[in-house]
């Protein structure tokens, strides 16, 4: 609501994955007891302003919380990603102007409304401000979402949050699919904020902490990745549409026939994904695969040729 009315919207829709039901009750429910006291609707409480919430069940989609896709998901097309120029602010839902964010984010609205944005700015480190909110998984001996300054070390996070964990792990794999993969002893080069996994090599992403266990094959995960791009690749370019696929099957064959990957045609595959995928979906995935490759790469060599090197990343490489 408060987003609605500094930008001068009436309508807002809150686009929950129907595969969270109690997500959807809860806002619901919310919705209609603030509908019944007169807080949502035409002039509220007399102040002239109206606004209303719709609440849509998305579809089980990943692809459908990149923006355009989730627009066109409440539009009731397929969920395709859309060409950007125009940007959903300028043309979004049903040709609209249209402010499309995570609820993250809005959750800070209040805040910075009733406290001001210095103080708001005064938390976090110079470049990421704020809070960011963490999911540790069963990894860890206190999994769930836990709140914390940006700059927090990553190290207090794991120990002093989470508890440790409470089996051997070897990565932990930061950001949700498309984020860094994070060696363990890696952790203590890291705070919670933007630039120090950027200038690590990896990506905060949504701080979603999931642990690959010790004896969990990272050639398996890696194959488990390009699976999971290529089922939820929406096809619109080719990169991801074909890569992911090949991807998968190079890694799968690897594992399951006496056969050894190429390493230059696995970067070129790499670097096409990189370099031609429309959104982050196929653009994204090479991370944490060359995250593995550089940290894990003994691990990884029996599936590899070891006769011909893989060509330096280029410079200008995303
Ligand atoms: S990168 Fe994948 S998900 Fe994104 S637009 Fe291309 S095909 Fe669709």
């Amino acid at each position: 609501m408060i987003a609605g009315y500094v930008v001068g919207a009436a309508y807002g829709v809150m686009y929950i994955r129907a595969e969270y039901p109690e997500s959807v009750a809860i806002i619901e429910k919310a919705v209609a007891d603030m509908k019944s006291q007169g807080l949502l609707g035409e002039g509220i409480k007399g102040s002239g302003f109206h606004f209303d919430i719709k609440v849509i069940k998305a579809r089980g989609a990943y692809i459908c919380g990149e923006e355009t896709d989730l627009l066109a998901s409440i539009e009731g097309q397929r969920p395709e990603v859309r060409v950007r120029p125009p940007y959903p602010a300028q043309s979004g839902l049903f040709g609209k102007p249209t402010v499309v964010n995570n609820v993250e984010t809005l959750a800070n609205l209040p805040y910075i409304l009733t406290q001001g944005g210095e103080a708001y700015a005064a938390m976090g480190t110079q470049k990421s401000t704020g809070t960011k909110l963490i999911s540790l998984d069963s990894s860890f001996r206190n999994p769930g979402v836990y709140e914390v300054s940006m700059g927090t070390p990553l190290s207090v996070v794991v120990e002093e949050l989470g508890g440790g964990f409470h089996r051997e792990v070897k990565a932990l794999h930061i950001g949700g699919p498309l984020g860094g993969l994070v060696p363990v002893q890696k952790i203590p080069d890291l705070t919670v904020d933007f630039e120090s996994f950027a200038q690590n090599g990896f990506m905060l992403g949504h701080a979603s902490i999931i642990g690959i266990p010790e004896e969990f094959p990272m050639i398996a995960y890696l194959e488990h990745l390009f699976a999971f791009t290529a089922h939820e690749s929406c096809g619109k370019c080719f990169p991801c549409r074909l890569g992911s696929v090949r991807g998968q099957e190079l890694l799968h064959k690897a594992q399951t026939e006496s056969y050894q990957v190429d390493p230059v045609l696995f970067n070129d595959l790499l670097t096409t994904l990189e370099k031609g995928s429309l959104c982050a979906l196929g653009g994204g995935i090479p991370l944490p695969v060359r995250n593995a490759l550089q940290y894990f790469a003994e691990e990884l060599s029996p599936y590899f040729q070891s006769s011909r090197q893989a060509a330096p990343k280029p410079a200008n490489a995303i």
